[in-house]
């Protein structure tokens, strides 16, 4: 029955003379999420809407969940579209609309008829009563409440006549490609590809890194992070994942410094490369999974040295969210299932027993100087050895 989307946004409409800029990356992102869904479509900006429209069979549910993985949509409604053949025709439509769409069910309604054509003979207050009436005849389950409606009925008189009343919620944000470009430091676990997604639903795009370190992680771990980053790419668009080989750089560390600071160091160097690979793909900030006391590397004092090395801003979504705050949203994006697979993200003899939580940065870099022999090098190799996979 629906042949189009009407398209709300959200904020997007707020942004003055940017609008169109906005609503135009809205649309291109649309297109893009579309291409992968059975069926044409056309997407077209129209007097400050936004319409899909499908010639011919296309797949109704794969159209809504791409549309809902849309950053910049805050809902979806499907749309029945007639020629302006006639009120009686007109009238038949939204009768039939209702039965079709609510069957038997109880609901109150009201009509909200609109005329963008100013020339339709009818006046919207005559339009509202008149299909009102209409409506109550032919559905004795409906009654009309004008002031808390289970439901409004939207009658819109264009070039053709619009009628809608379900809004499918989207996922809200702004388009991806509105806001720059930023780093994220993507891990196998649970935090971090929710850390990605929410940075890319205020439409920044994603580039990511992950630090590998073969043979003490897997082939296996590293395919996860790939399959990791594909499912955020379902959202952020194509993302450029640098897989960085971090097994030198790690054993020096264990070799030359104590091993309660091994966990802070190591994460001081994976921040220094990070800055470097967002650096050269142009990127405005790092991001990371971290969340306030989650573990010894993230209490505020850890954070706080850990961050010492940066130059960027380094963006830090979940910083005040539980882990199962971090899991629901996780379990909605679709990563949670692939997050908790049993392959170790970092090897286990790379963690001190008793990681130290209250760390000193005199102390760390004191601890530091003792790699000043090799790092430099090392750091240099691994930046310029890194595979780059591109995730579309
Ligand atoms: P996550 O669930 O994201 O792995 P975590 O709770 O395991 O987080 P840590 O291992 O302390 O926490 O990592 C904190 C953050 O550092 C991660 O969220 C991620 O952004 C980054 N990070 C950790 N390990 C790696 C890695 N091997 N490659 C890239 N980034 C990493
Ligand atoms: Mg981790």
């Amino acid at each position: 029955m629906f042949k189009a989307f009407l398209i709300k946004y959200a904020e997007i409409g707020i942004k003055g003379k940017n609008r169109h800029i906005f609503e135009e990356v809205l649309c291109r992102q649309m297109r893009h999420a579309l291409a992968e869904v059975e069926g044409e479509f056309s997407v077209t900006r129209e007097m400050g809407r936004i319409y899909v429209r499908t010639e011919g069979a296309f797949d109704y549910d794969g159209a809504v969940e791409a549309l809902k993985r849309v950053f910049g949509i805050a809902g979806i409604c499907p749309v029945v579209i007639v020629d302006d053949t006639g009120f009686e025709d007109l009238a038949k439509a939204v009768v039939d609309y209702v039965k079709e769409v609510y069957k038997d069910q109880e609901r109150t309604f009201k009509v909200c008829a609109r005329r963008a054509k100013k020339t339709y003979p009818m006046s919207s207050m005559e339009m509202n009563s008149e299909l009102g009436g209409r409506i109550l005849e032919a559905c004795p389950n409906m009654k009309v409440d004008v002031h808390e409606p289970d439901l409004f009925l939207n009658v819109e008189v264009r070039q053709n006549i619009y009628i809608y009343s379900e809004t499918i919620p989207g996922p809200g944000g702004m388009p991806v490609g509105t806001n720059g470009q930023a780093m994220l430091l993507l891990s196998g676990g649970i935090d971090s590809p929710v850390a990605g997604y929410m940075i890319a639903k205020r439409g920044v795009k994603i580039d990511a890194v992950y630090f590998h370190a073969p043979p003490y992680t897997s082939e296996r771990a590293k395919q996860k992070v790939v399959d990791l980053a594909k499912l955020v790419a379902r959202y952020s668009g194509p993302i450029r994942l640098h897989v960085v080989n971090f097994t030198e750089i790690q054993l020096y560390i264990y070799e030359k410094c104590p091993h309660d600071e091994l966990t802070i160091i190591m994460r001081r160097y994976m921040m220094k490369l990070a800055e470097m690979f967002a650096r050269q793909d142009g990127c405005l900030g790092l991001i990371t999974g971290e969340s306030i006391g989650q573990v010894a590397s993230q209490t505020m004092h850890s954070l706080a040295v850990t961050n010492e090395v940066c130059t960027m801003p380094v963006f830090r979504p979940l910083i005040g969210f539980d882990k199962q705050e971090i899991v629901d949203v996780s379990e909605k994006i679709g990563t949670y299932e692939t997050s908790v697979l049993p392959y170790e993200d970092c090897c286990t003899i790379f963690v001190a027993k008793h990681p130290v939580t209250k760390p000193n940065l005199n102390i760390i870099r004191r601890s530091e100087t003792h790699l000043a022999d090799k790092i430099d090098e090392m750091m240099d190799t691994a930046f310029r050895t890194a595979e780059l996979i591109e995730i579309s």
